[in-house]
């Protein structure tokens, strides 16, 4: 009898709870700061994200011509970084800055594997590549590598699946498997670009199944972040000696 009556109950409490959610929906999330967002239902521009949490994210006024890093106007075109010391891959864009709601953004992806995140950051990416990139239909899209190993702890690697829905959104050719980390030797401790990429540069190479597919590819690297560009650098030193025409780089930050 008891039972029959705690099965009564939960049967109650069902429709309940259910017409409840009919009267009084949930208030939609900011998948960021779990703020209910006042805006969800007012076709706001940022979908997923309340408005506070959309207004962090910065985007860069002036740019370096070559990485992409934000510059006083004043500098044009080129960082003094680029200028003391030459860049092997030829031009790096990003949506925005690695600031704020960006990096809270990117962090969160990339440890929690959020769906929600992975949306908003692709729709990111789509639109800076729609930006700097929209011409280059020919370009062939490849992610940075993570580590076999590394890989499969994780689950996932982020800028394989952000890579993956740049070429779904925009119908382009992409070998995520192309390039392969042979080393995990990623040493964070230092912010120097030279120190890191002295570190890098043997950490990568060209699949051997793909060493046709290189030869004369305009190969667009997706990465989460740009930071000094060692990374970039590393993998484009590999993909110029397989014969690949040119090296760009998209990223959501720099
Ligand atoms: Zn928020
Ligand atoms: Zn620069």
């Amino acid at each position: 009898m008891v039972h029959h009556s705690s099965t009564t109950g939960s049967w109650w409490q069902t429709v309940k709870d259910v017409s409840l959610g009919i009267i009084f929906p949930e208030p939609a999330l900011c998948v960021l700061c779990r703020a209910p967002r006042q805006d969800a239902d007012r076709g706001f521009s940022r979908p997923g994200l309340c408005q506070r949490c959309a207004n962090g994210i910065l985007r860069h006024d002036v740019i370096c011509s070559i990485c992409g890093r934000h510059i006083e106007a004043s500098q044009e075109p080129l960082c003094q970084d680029c200028i003391q010391n030459p860049r092997i891959m030829y031009r790096a864009r990003s949506y925005g800055r690695y600031h704020s709601t960006l990096e809270t953004l990117i962090k969160s992806y990339k440890y929690q594997g959020d769906v929600a995140m992975k949306g908003i950051l692709g729709d990111l990416l789509v639109q800076a590549y729609d930006r700097y990139f929209e011409n280059d239909r020919h370009l062939l899209l490849v992610p940075v590598p993570m580590h076999e190993a590394k890989e499969r702890r994780k689950g996932f690697n982020h800028a394989r699946e952000l890579a993956q829905y740049v070429a779904k959104k925009r119908k382009m050719q992409i070998e995520d498997k192309l390039l392969v980390k042979v080393e995990d030797r990623d040493s964070q401790t230092t912010q120097n670009r030279k120190a890191r990429f002295a570190v890098l540069s043997g950490c990568y190479a060209v699949d051997p199944q793909f060493q046709d597919t290189v030869v004369g590819a305009y190969v667009l690297l997706i990465d989460d972040v740009f930071t000094t560009g060692a990374t970039a650098d590393a993998c484009a030193m590999n993909l110029f000696q397989e014969g690949a025409a040119s090296v760009e780089v998209l990223t959501v930050a720099r």
